[in-house]
């Protein structure tokens, strides 16, 4: 990889105080004594790929888990300064970190801005103590609101909340009270999830033995709704399927992933997509931590996927063909509001959209779930509500 190519950077950190019922990420409860371990192994994959891609550019680096918060943050800062070390990191970089609302303290406000995180992510998910409960969560409403003013008084103007919909237990006034709460505090940036029921989970099986109700589609489809017209009143730019924010803040290391764009993810089952490999690292923390305890000299002359396949904790490498990095851009472009750029995709792949999917953007058009505007192939209101029926016409 050449040294100007720009990347962005995910750093998984796999613990949490307890385990949510709803959750499938690659996360665990009550391994707290591998912490001093693990950030030593972290600190060692980093620098590993540091010098296997020559310090890349770093534009944006996100902290995400798992409960980044909860470790302490004294090791998130040698992980910032790991990453300096190792990495080009840009001087307006965006470095976001995931943080329950229970975890804050003013102390460690102040190590995160002192240590160059610069963007929060707060995983509110509801400002209903009962839904909160059914959830599984460790903290409040209150707790959730009292964390975002400490984060704001601490200095952070760039903060995100997380809110989950499409709940067991949840009417619709619920969730039109938790946006209102949204509201009151204006958050910068707001990402709205549905509950999916990831198989082997708790509260999949708890829904399946029918001791917790199925949450009702029609129902969320309308919070969907609700929170589309909420928000467009508030001002905020619906600008990706799930995601809204105020002008200027857009999170930059998704719109990496929604651009189709390299990114290095670190840590145990971090994925990465780099050099038209897709890749991701083995899912045990255990392991992982074994694995970067003997680290290789680095294969720095090496083609870069030999590079990649030197790693120790990476397994799963697959290569992406030109059809597939094509049929995946159209997808993910998609999601966004600023839809493909006709003149960005025709640079990148050497035709316009409607030269390799001719048929699909026909038919799509006539359903009215996509039109052209403005150089760009966007999602209609309707598509937007049927994402799925029009990624699939690129895969075909
Ligand atoms: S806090 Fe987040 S990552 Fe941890 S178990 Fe709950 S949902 Fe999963």
């Amino acid at each position: 990889m050449a040294a100007s190519s720009s990347i962005s950077l995910y750093v998984h950190i796999p613990f949490c105080e307890t385990k949510c019922p709803y959750c499938d990420f690659n996360t665990y409860a009550a391994i707290e004594p591998l912490m001093p371990a693990y950030v030593s192994a972290l600190r060692a994959e980093i620098a590993l790929w540091g010098r296997l891609l020559d310090s890349p550019h770093v534009d944006t680096v996100f902290f995400g888990g798992g409960t980044p918060s909860y470790l302490p943050a004294d090791d998130i800062r040698s992980v910032m300064q790991t990453i300096r070390d190792a990495f080009t990191l840009a001087p307006d970089a965006e470095v976001t970190l995931e943080a329950n609302p229970g975890d804050f303290s003013a102390r460690k406000l102040a190590a995160y801005l002192d240590c160059g995180i610069n963007r929060l992510s707060i995983g509110v998910q509801s400002f209903d103590d009962s839904l909160l409960r059914t959830l599984g969560r460790r903290h409040t409403a209150a707790d959730a609101a009292h964390a975002y003013r400490q984060a704001a008084d601490a200095g952070f103007d760039n903060i995100s909340i997380d809110l989950m919909y499409g709940l067991p237990y949840q009417r619709i006034e619920q969730w039109q009270s938790t946006l209102a709460k949204t509201l009151e505090i204006t958050p910068p940036h707001i990402s709205m999830y549905c509950l999916t029921l990831e198989g082997g989970t708790p509260m999949e099986q708890w829904v399946e033995q029918g001791s917790m109700p199925t949450p009702d589609a029609d129902i969320a489809a309308d919070m969907y709704l609700m929170a589309q017209d909420e928000m467009r009143r508030a001002g905020y730019r619906h600008y990706e399927i799930s995601n809204w924010s105020m002008p200027n803040m857009r999170s930059r290391h998704n719109l990496t992933y929604w651009r189709n764009m390299p990114y290095l993810g670190v840590g145990p089952g971090a994925h990465s997509y780099l050099a038209q490999c897709r890749f991701s690292a083995i899912k045990s923390p255990r392991e992982y931590t074994r694995r970067m305890q003997a680290v290789p000299a680095a294969a720095c002359d090496s083609p870069i996927r030999a590079k990649i396949a030197s790693v120790p904790v990476v397994n799963d490498i697959e290569r992406i063909d030109t059809t597939l990095e094509m049929a995946e851009t159209m997808m993910l472009g998609l999601r966004l509001d600023d839809g493909i750029d006709i003149a960005d995709f025709t640079e990148r792949f050497g035709a316009p959209p409607s030269q390799f999917y001719a048929d699909a953007i026909t038919e799509l058009e006539r359903m009215e779930l996509l039109h052209t505007q403005d150089d760009a192939l966007r999602l209609t209101h309707r598509g937007r509500m049927m994402g799925n029926e029009v990624f699939s016409r690129f895969f075909a």
